[in-house]
């Protein structure tokens, strides 16, 4: 193994322990602030000169039509090293750039993988009959029933024997100004692996190579100004909802067939938040009830570099669109 350390607060590690140890003979760990966290591990009886690999060798890119994902699909298809691409069909998404993601991939020649949110097809119509729309503090939750766990299905998956990783576009500055302490490359949430190769180049480098290498992407940003491939509307205005309109009438009807249906057929608590794009929320203790019976601890723990490995950097809390008023 070869690695280089230049940061004494983040780092990656291996640890090799005797023969006689009772749990796991090697680990992979990172260490972020101090605080380690056990990526993978081999359980064998080690003799001189053994080698072992905790390895990933199937890397599929969770893409959505927008510039960072696109310039890493092709950095990494160039290379020879894409087994594909994931793309999360949340039922609530619009359809331009599901048909553009469709489109790349034919023309690259790249297997797509497309997922719903399971077991509901229509998980985001009985969210809403439950708890209304979502807003920013209940983003975990619906980004958890219409992205992550479909993810996760996807990850666990017999055909990938745990050697896959989702490569994103997520990039240090942009996390940082999201979350702040989110900085590793690299993250392993049970049983996913998160990969994010252009994680230290700069807005410029990637914009550069972008245009030099005329890649495209969705259409949506011309007219949205992001992909538009999820539409949970947990950071969404109402302006956005008269654009959606305009770019996917249909999705404007679904949004609208919601909303009649909280009015008519939502709980108490669906008809407070009966409007798409607005921008009210739970109070602390229902957030923390609800954030309890959706996660279990260890993803309450996780659940920053979670959204950001999820929903990208042109989505969700801390982005552009995320902080809209
Ligand atoms: S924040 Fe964006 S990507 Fe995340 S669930 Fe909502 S719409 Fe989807």
């Amino acid at each position: 193994m070869f690695g280089r350390r230049t940061d004494d607060s983040n780092f990656y590690f291996v640890e090799v322990l005797p023969n006689t140890h009772s749990t796991d003979s090697l680990r992979l760990f990172k260490q972020v602030s101090g605080g380690n966290t056990l990526l993978g591990s081999f359980d064998a009886t080690l003799a001189v000169g053994d080698v072992f690999k905790l390895e990933i060798t199937d890397f599929i890119v969770g893409y959505s039509g927008g510039k960072d994902s696109g310039v890493v699909l092709h950095r990494l298809n160039d290379l020879g090293l894409c087994s594909g691409v994931l793309f999360l069909d949340t039922k609530v998404g619009v359809r331009q750039t599901k048909q553009f993601v469709e489109d790349q991939c034919y023309s690259l020649g790249l297997p797509l993988y497309t997922r719903e949110p399971s077991p509901l097809s229509f998980a985001y119509v009985a969210y809403c009959l439950q708890f209304g729309f979502p807003g920013p503090r209940m983003h975990s939750a619906i980004m958890k029933i219409l992205k992550y766990n479909s993810m996760k299905k996807f990850a666990q998956d017999p055909r990938w024997n745990k050697t896959m990783a989702i490569v994103g576009g997520v990039r240090k500055s942009e996390s940082q100004r999201r979350f702040g302490s989110y900085n590793t490359p690299i993250t392993k949430e049970t049983p996913l692996w998160f990969v994010n190769p252009i994680f230290h180049e700069s807005q410029e480098s990637v914009y550069e190579f972008f245009l030099k290498n005329n890649i495209k992407k969705s259409p949506t940003y011309d007219t949205l100004g992001f992909s538009g491939e999820c539409m949970c509307g947990s950071f969404a205005t109402k302006e956005e909802a008269m654009l959606i309109k305009k770019v996917d009438p249909e999705l404007f009807e679904l949004i609208e067939w919601i909303t009649q249906g909280i009015k008519k057929f939502g709980t108490a608590t669906a008809k407070k938040y009966s409007k798409w794009g607005a921008t009210s929320d739970f109070d602390d203790v229902i957030n923390q009830q609800i954030l309890e019976n959706f996660f279990t601890p260890e993803e309450q723990a996780n659940l920053e570099s979670m959204e950001l490995n999820t929903c990208g950097t042109d989505c969700g809390p801390g982005t552009l669109r995320g902080m809209n008023p």
